[in-house]
Formats: structure tokens, C-alpha cells, sequence
């Protein structure tokens, strides 16, 4: 699965497709969800996070203030939120990079606003909003994470 578009059409729907996706995701992985404000990134990773068995879905809510969750039943999961990241001085004091160590799933909320370096193999992950209940959702797996047969980590950078 290189790259896949999919169309939702209720929350329950891009929930349900988050299940898939962390049903195949398997540590380490690094999830970039990119999209407006409601595009439904938040309600992906609650799919994803609860595939993993980490936490339940409505344990899982937005990091917004916080900036990340860390949910660790099982399957270590971090759940970052970047939206506010302009109101930090230094962004190097979030350490987020110290996240991408050790056998974890982050999953990054406006990874646009950090460029973040790593080995990981990286999922990027489009939200898009279609019509009223409908969301485009593409899901670009390069590095296979999500295929049977992935080809491992590569090198890469998360800036556009
Ligand atoms: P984000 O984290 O991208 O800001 P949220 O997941 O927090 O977005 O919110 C998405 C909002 O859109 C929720 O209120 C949800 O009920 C609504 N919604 C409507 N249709 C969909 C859909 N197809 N997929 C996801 N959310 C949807
Ligand atoms: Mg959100």
C-alpha cells in the first residue's frame, strides 16, 4: 500500500479505518496527520490507538493544550498535538525527538510545524474535508509500514 485514498463518511467511518490502520501499524512508526482544523486527525488516532490496545477510544482525546498523551497499556503510544507549538519559545525544549527512541508509535498532529529527524519509517497521512460528513483520506505508506511485507525503516525527514 504505497499510497491509498479513501473516502469517509461519518466519524464512525474514519474511526473504523483507524482500526485498520493500527491493526497493521507496528512499532517503531512514525504517524503524520496533516489537516484543517475538524478533518478528523483526532478521531483517527483514537481508531489507531485503540487497534494497538493501548487505550480505549474515548480515553483517548486531544492533546491540544498539553501538547502530548502518552498511552501505554501494552503497545507504547504517543500522541502529539503541534497545533500550539507557535506559543512555545523554544521548540527545542518539547524533546519530541526523544519520543522517536525505543519501540513506540508517535503519532504527530500538524507535523508541519516541526521538522523532525529520524529513522523511523514515516506514514503520512492526509485528512480532507470532502463535503459535510465526508472526509478524503490519503494515506501515503512509503517506507510499507502498513504492508505485509515492509521494506524497513528509511531515513527521512518530515519537512515539506
Ligand atoms: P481534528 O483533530 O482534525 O481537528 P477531530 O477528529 O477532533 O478533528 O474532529 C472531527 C469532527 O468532524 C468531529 O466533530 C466529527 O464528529 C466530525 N466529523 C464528521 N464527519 C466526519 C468524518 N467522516 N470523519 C471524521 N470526523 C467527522
Ligand atoms: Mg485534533
Amino acid at each position: 500500500m504505497a499510497s491509498r485514498e479513501i473516502l469517509t463518511h461519518s466519524s464512525d467511518e474514519t474511526l473504523e479505518l483507524g482500526r485498520e490502520i493500527g491493526a497493521r501499524l507496528k512499532p517503531p512508526a512514525l504517524v503524520l496527520l496533516s489537516g484543517e482544523l475538524g478533518a478528523g486527525k483526532t478521531t483517527l488516532t483514537k481508531g489507531i490507538v485503540s487497534a494497538l490496545g493501548a487505550a480505549k477510544e474515548d480515553q483517548v482525546t486531544s492533546p491540544t493544550f498539553t501538547l502530548v498523551h502518552k498511552y501505554d497499556h501494552g503497545a507504547i503510544v504517543y500522541h502529539v498535538d503541534l497545533y500550539r507549538v507557535g506559543d512555545f519559545h523554544d521548540l527545542e525544549t518539547l524533546g519530541l525527538e526523544d519520543f522517536l527512541t525505543g519501540q513506540a508509535i508517535v503519532i504527530v498532529e500538524w507535523p508541519e510545524k516541526l521538522t523532525l529527524r529520524t529513522d523511523w519509517p514515516v506514514v503520512r497521512i492526509q485528512l480532507e474535508h470532502a463535503a459535510e460528513d465526508t472526509r478524503r483520506i490519503t494515506i501515503r505508506d512509503e517506507a510499507g509500514v502498513l504492508s505485509a511485507h515492509g521494506e524497513g525503516p528509511q531515513r527521512t525527514a518530515t519537512s515539506p
